[in-house]
């Protein structure tokens, strides 16, 4: 079988290279004529020696992801839909902004931490995407934004990348990690660490591992103050509870590239986006951990039985936070007219494992910070 070289980072394609009895330095210039200049033919690799190409050509490809549909928001964001293969599809989302472009990328097809208000978490699991898989949403969004939006050359669409689509990345770290660092690579995508984020539900023994291999900026899905309420909401709380949540993120605060952790704090309205939530989220981090808040409004999805939380509510939430001293702020939702906004993730529910069903049916139980609790059917 032909390697795809997009599965590989600068030192796995040195080694393919050297498997090839090339010398590790055309590893460089093939790396660049790949994420650099957007090749996908070896021939318009000109400045490689006609017997490597040949070589190339019988024993590697650059095998892209076919995109099944493109969305453009009016707001200037853009959603595509990647065929991977077996009836599975992940999704990426450009997010333009004056600064910066944003690329949300995904690292599983459908997710198995089943987080309630996650529609990619409704889906269940299907399998995770290889590094080149990953890669190639940055690949194909990069060299498509250059040439859409003319740029000139040597000017970058993405200048941020977050691994926040589809998928917990760090369930998926042996593919995750060669990825990044093609991302980091100055003759790849050459972003800073501060400009790749990883998006966690909080998988305490691969953040550490994170912290080790490859330490870039980290966002933590955290979406309550209290164990009892985040195990509801994000069930691999009741294996990594808060406490050793917020050990790990001070572990990780070591060796991170910024020096605060995001926490992102999904608003769902009569679920966790109380005064009393607010209060109890300032007691658990104040002092404790160096973060910052980014307070989403939750995106309703048909199945979800959840709602987003009210305008003045939010504002009302985000004010006891700021007011205690900790940068707050709230994400402007983008795309909502393509359903590109997080969350929604997920296309059409296309549910294999009956997880949705059993999410669906499920109630959560509201436990009132003050002790007694009681139950809500959604
Ligand atoms: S929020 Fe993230 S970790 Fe949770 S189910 Fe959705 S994709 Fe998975």
């Amino acid at each position: 079988m032909t390697a795809n070289l997009l599965d590989f980072d600068l030192d796995g394609l040195a080694a393919f290279c050297e498997r090839l009895g090339e010398k590790r330095f055309r590893a460089t210039q093939l790396f660049r004529w790949i994420h650099q200049k957007g090749a996908s033919d070896f021939d318009e690799m000109t400045d490689l020696a006609k017997s490597l190409r040949a070589k190339l050509k019988t024993a590697a490809e650059l095998r892209g992801l076919k995109v099944l549909s493109e969305q453009a928001s009016s707001d200037g964001t853009v959603k595509w839909l990647f065929d991977v293969g077996g009836g599975n599809a992940v999704e990426s989302v450009f997010i333009p902004e004056d600064d910066r472009g944003t690329l949300c990328v995904s690292s599983q097809a459908g997710c198995a931490v089943g987080c309630r208000f996650c529609s990619t978490g409704h889906q269940g699991f299907s399998r995770n995407l290889t590094t080149g898989e990953i890669l190639a949403q940055l690949w194909f969004a990069e060299h498509h934004l250059r040439e859409r939006l003319r740029l000139a050359p040597g000017e970058r669409a993405i200048t941020n990348v977050v691994m926040m689509g589809m998928g917990e990345p760090l369930q998926n770290y042996a593919a995750l990690v060669p990825a990044l660092r093609v991302m980091l690579d100055d003759h790849g995508y050459g972003l800073s660490r501060r400009r790749v984020t990883v998006s966690t539900s909080g998988v305490v023994p691969m953040m550490d591992r994170l912290r080790e291999d490859c330490p870039v900026a980290l966002a933590v899905s955290l979406h309550a103050p209290t164990d009892a309420l985040r195990s509801e909401l994000v069930p691999l709380n009741r294996k990594y509870p808060l406490a050793e949540l917020i050990d790990a993120c001070n572990r990780y605060l070591e060796a991170a590239p910024r020096d605060f952790i995001t926490f992102e704090y999904c608003m769902l309205d009569g679920v966790n986006d109380g005064p009393e939530h607010a209060r109890a989220l300032v007691d658990l981090v104040r002092g404790r951990v160096q973060c910052k808040f980014n307070l989403i409004p939750f995106n309703p999805f048909p199945a979800s039985g959840l709602k987003r939380s009210p305008r003045e509510r939010v504002q009302a939430f985000a004010e006891v936070l700021i007011q205690a001293g900790i940068v707050t702020t709230v994400r402007k939702t983008r795309g909502d007219d393509i359903d590109a906004a997080c969350g929604q993730l997920a296309g059409e529910v296309q549910d294999r494992t009956n997880v949705h069903k059993r999410l669906t049916r499920q109630p959560i139980r509201i436990q009132p910070i003050s002790g007694e609790s009681r139950q809500e059917t959604r």
